[in-house]
């Protein structure tokens, strides 16, 4: 739990550095309703943590902290944040260094949590090639218990699939039909615009819960399919 909190916090800053470091070159006049690109919003929880972390004497000193981070009164379409400057006559060279450090480190930390995941729930992704599309155009992506299955591995592809909208364990086994063919597909591993092209042994979820309430992009689960 704790790396996964962790590893949130940390994908923020990056991004947060990165913003910064683009965005101080040039000055974009945006819509209104868009907020400037080095404000993240209010209850980011890198920000929250950066700023607690930064009152604190003695875990990181205040002189050699490269970036502000600040509550703004400002609201974009009625939302609040937090902007984020660089200090005077600061440089972000050390930051992104270490960051580049910790991501390393986080890699690391992603991978031994996957592999994990595959063997308890033994699961296989060392698909063949002359399996993969034995079943539809769709890849397939995992074997589990003889049978092989199109669709989203479990925790595997949770940072893949965006943290965000990750529930676990109802999305194994399921792919994404999108209903307007010129929507352009974000993940071609299990996303598609012909469900029944895609796997032939595949139903409509009509329980999903992701399905509630929807009227376009259904999700689908493959059943699974044995040689
Ligand atoms: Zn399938």
């Amino acid at each position: 739990m704790y790396n996964n909190i962790l590893l949130i916090m940390i994908s923020y800053l990056f991004i947060i550095i990165s913003m910064i470091t683009s965005t101080n070159a040039d000055i974009v006049n945006e819509p209104v309703f868009i907020p400037p690109e080095n404000y993240i919003s209010e209850n980011n929880l890198i920000g929250i943590w950066a700023l607690s972390v930064c009152s604190c004497v003695g875990l990181l000193h205040k002189s050699r902290n490269p970036i502000d981070i600040e509550y703004t009164d400002e609201e974009y379409d009625g939302k609040s944040y937090q902007k984020l400057t660089l200090k005077e006559g600061k440089s972000l060279k050390k930051l992104k260094k270490d960051l580049n450090e910790i991501k390393k480190a986080i890699d690391y930390l992603e991978k031994q949590e996957v592999a994990k995941e595959k063997v308890e729930k033994n699961i296989e992704t060392d698909i063949p090639n002359s399996i993969k599309y034995m079943f539809g155009n769709g890849e397939i992506r995992s074997k589990k218990n003889g049978k092989y299955y199109h669709g989203i591995i479990g925790n595997v592809d949770k940072y893949k699939f965006g943290q965000k909208w990750w529930i676990e364990d109802i999305f194994d086994n399921h792919f994404l039909h999108y209903t307007n063919s010129n929507t352009k597909l974000p993940h071609k591993e299990w996303d598609t615009h012909n469900p029944q092209d895609f796997c032939n042994n595949c139903f409509k979820d009509l329980e999903h819960p992701m399905n509630i309430k929807k009227r376009k992009n259904f999700w689908y689960q493959c059943k699974g399919h044995e040689i």
